[in-house]
């Protein structure tokens, strides 16, 4: 979805206008765009009467009780609104920390049921991306990008790739069979097969630990075949 159209949605959101289905799609491009998710967040905060005090760091967190007490009368309507706002800011906080699938070419099933684009997977859902299908995978800042066939777990702190192709963007943690590929706005392309593990750096800098740790920089390439290690460079 385009920012523009996020951006409309966002609107009718704010007007209470918006359907189940508008809103998944709303929350899954917030989840991946950090530019809407400010702007939503400053369309949010103006509303409630924010716009024209600065709010330090931390009453950002706080909310608005944290500015003082100026005009009771407008602070009282700006705590209403401001209410409103928070809880709002609260559910997509929570959205954003959620693994969720993204966007999808081709029927990608869970546990027995088609998933669609914004659907949240629980910890320890399996995900299977069918040949010729394609699914992008989101949670905070990291994207997760899988070519079918391949199988992918939604785990604790990010997904875990049993099987398959699949490109990291950003940042965040991918489990592999050989150990947690931690990723810090990076682009990391893997290969997960029956004849072993296989990852190419292109950007940014990743850490594969297990019983050992490989620092990743652009250009780094490993291979793991079977039980071996194999680093190339
Ligand atoms: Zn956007």
């Amino acid at each position: 979805m385009p920012c523009e159209r996020a951006s409309a949605l966002a609107g009718s959101w704010l007007a209470g206008a918006l359907s189940t289905d508008e809103r998944r799609l709303l929350v899954a491009h917030l989840a991946a765009c950090s530019d809407c998710d400010a702007d939503l967040r400053a369309r949010l905060a103006a509303r409630a009467g924010l716009a024209s005090s600065e709010p330090s760091t931390g009453a950002r967190a706080r909310g608005p009780f944290a500015t003082g007490v100026r005009g009771f009368g407008r602070f009282r309507g700006a705590l209403l609104l401001a209410c409103v706002g928070a809880v709002l800011l609260a559910s997509f906080d929570q959205s954003r920390r959620a693994s969720r699938l993204q966007s999808t070419t081709g029927a990608v099933h869970c546990e027995g049921r088609q998933i669609a684009a914004g659907d949240e997977l629980s910890e320890g859902a399996i995900v299977g991306v069918p040949r010729e299908a394609r699914a992008t995978f989101a949670r905070g800042a990291l994207r997760f990008e899988v070519e079918g066939p391949a199988r992918v777990r939604a785990a604790r702190r990010g997904f875990d790739l049993l099987s398959g192709t699949a490109r990291v963007v950003g940042e965040g943690t991918i489990g592999t069979s050989r150990g947690a590929l931690t990723c810090d706005e990076a682009v990391v392309d893997l290969v997960e097969s029956a004849a072993g593990f296989e990852l190419r750096c292109a950007e940014g800098v990743a850490r594969l630990a297990a019983h050992e740790t490989h620092q990743l920089v652009p250009g780094a390439h490993l291979r793991f075949v079977r039980a071996s290690a194999v680093p190339l460079r």
